[in-house]
């Protein structure tokens, strides 16, 4: 078969996307290959059709569980044979899987990168005939990435062990040039075809609101919406469970979807997701890997994701059919604290040496300092993105709030000096109100209990109107 009818026989498809066939040719030359392709665009096609058409084994590494299982599954019911081998196997189902493996039996193999250079593993493959090890979610190979696993560094120690070496592909959707050049070093990838597919999804609408009460603006936005399909994303479990349950009393038809709720109530929501049963979806950012649904006409953000690599592949899940759909960050600064205490207390670097994770705490913080900064830039956002995963913009877009909005440059300085002089003076005890009180110079009995009245910017600003005050603060 060839690799047209691979893909009409097993995946139903007549064409292939922009880049995929670049991908699978190089691959069946047996060229290494670098994909960089944004969540959606198609990644696994890339390396599942010359799986079928090798005639050796492909081992596919990737560090998510619940993905090898949805695509091991939907592998199965297309009629190909294939298996995962992870931590979510008992002892014995695994040593089965070995055996079957190494009976031929399966032309795909899932596989976990840290039980790669495992014993039985390796006596696995010694024998085994591989001719392509594909790496998922490469970016985990370099310290950059916003998702870096020591795992992953133990895949060329397991290709240099095999008897012969079989072509190498890599595919990610993080483009930073840092990131892609660490994948070629590490991976040591033998002249790749790279191929970049555009991260520009000109269908997508992109806003930022700081609204003083989040739940009213989105409540808003979802009765101007009605009848469609979004998903509001949360940071934490919490604000999830809190924010179903106002809009199911506000009378939406939404569901919840969390890593708290047992596997069964996922799926169940999941699916009604899916087919539309209830069109709304609040979710932590577990939900939504391996879903397709095309037909989403917005994702809010209700919290400032921790950078930007996650935002714009959870707000990507909008408009897949191409639609004309929005995306809506609703910032508030209590996002900038919560992502700072998630990334001083990363469990998952916990394994690192403490230089490493050092350097790794220290990319996470620039990360998400510039989140931080798209909420605020006055420029195109689109282009902001665009910029950040190492494209160009054109500066304009005419499709996100900030080209849709006129802004007028406003200087200060003198209210900005007032209130961090004020801050100083007090030595950070305060908060914003006692702040801004004192320079505004209010005289209240909180004000002289904390005698701010002899703080030396008491008043200074006695005849700025407060609300000024307090946007600038
Ligand atoms: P990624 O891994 O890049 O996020 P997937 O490989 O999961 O993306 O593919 C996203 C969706 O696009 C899947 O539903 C897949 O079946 C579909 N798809 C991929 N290639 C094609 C194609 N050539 N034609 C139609 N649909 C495709
Ligand atoms: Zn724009």
């Amino acid at each position: 078969m060839d690799k047209f009818q691979v893909l009409k026989q097993y995946f139903g498809y007549d064409n292939f996307r922009d880049g995929q066939e670049l991908l699978i040719d190089s691959i069946l030359r047996g060229q290494d290959v670098l994909g960089i392709m944004p969540t959606g665009a198609g990644k696994s096609i890339c390396y599942q059709v010359p799986a079928l058409m090798l005639r050796g084994i492909t081992l596919v590494i990737s560090p998510l569980i619940s993905l090898m299982k949805d695509q091991v599954g939907a592998l199965n019911n297309m009629g190909v044979h294939a298996a995962y081998l992870n931590s979510s196997l008992t002892p014995g189902q695994y040593r089965k899987a070995l055996e079957y493996a190494k009976a031929g039996r399966y032309p795909i193999i899932y596989v976990a990168p840290e039980r790669l250079v495992t014993e039985e593993f390796l006596d696995f493959a010694q024998d085994a005939d591989i001719s392509l090890v594909a790496v998922d979610e490469a970016h985990c190979v370099s310290q950059w990435g916003q998702d870096f696993r020591p795992s992953y560094l133990k895949i060329m120690d397991f290709i240099n062990r095999l008897p012969k070496r079989p072509v190498v592909g890599a595919f990610t959707a993080t483009a930073t040039k840092e990131v892609r050049d660490d994948i070629i070093d590490i991976l040591m990838l033998q002249s790749p075809e790279v191929l970049t597919t555009g991260f520009d999804r000109p269908n997508l609408y992109f806003g930022v609101q700081t609204p003083r009460d989040k739940y009213a603006t989105m409540k808003n936005y979802l009765d101007l919406h009605r009848e469609e399909s979004g998903i509001i994303y949360c940071l934490t479990r919490k604000v999830v469970e809190e924010v179903c349950d106002r809009l199911h009393g506000d009378g939406f038809p939404v569901t919840r979807y969390h890593a708290g709720l047992s596997d069964s109530e996922r799926r169940q929501n999941q699916d009604d997701f899916i087919y539309d049963r209830y069109p709304v979806m609040v979710a932590t950012n577990a939900f939504g890997m391996g879903i397709d649904k095309s037909n989403v006409r917005y994702v809010i953000h209700y919290n400032m994701p921790k950078n930007m690599e996650s935002y714009y592949q959870e707000a990507g899940r909008a408009g897949r059919d191409g639609e004309p759909s929005e995306c809506i960050l609703l910032y508030g600064g209590q996002d900038v604290v919560t992502n700072q205490f998630f990334i001083d207390h990363n469990q998952d670097n916990q394994e690192m040496d403490a230089l490493t994770r050092d350097l790794v705490t220290e990319r996470d913080r620039d990360r998400l300092r510039k989140m931080t900064f798209y909420c605020f830039t006055n420029e195109c956002l689109r282009d902001y993105i665009l910029r950040y995963f190492g494209e160009y913009g054109s500066n304009y877009c005419g499709n996100c709030a900030n080209c849709l909005s006129q802004f007028e440059e406003v200087d200060v300085t003198e209210i900005a000096q007032a209130l961090i002089g004020c801050v100083l003076a007090c030595r950070q005890r305060y908060g914003t109100n006692v702040i801004i009180d004192t320079v505004h110079g209010a005289n209240t009995a909180k004000i002289r209990q904390y005698r701010m009245d002899e703080n030396p910017h008491y008043g200074e600003l006695s005849g700025a109107p407060v609300y000024k005050l307090r946007q600038v603060m």
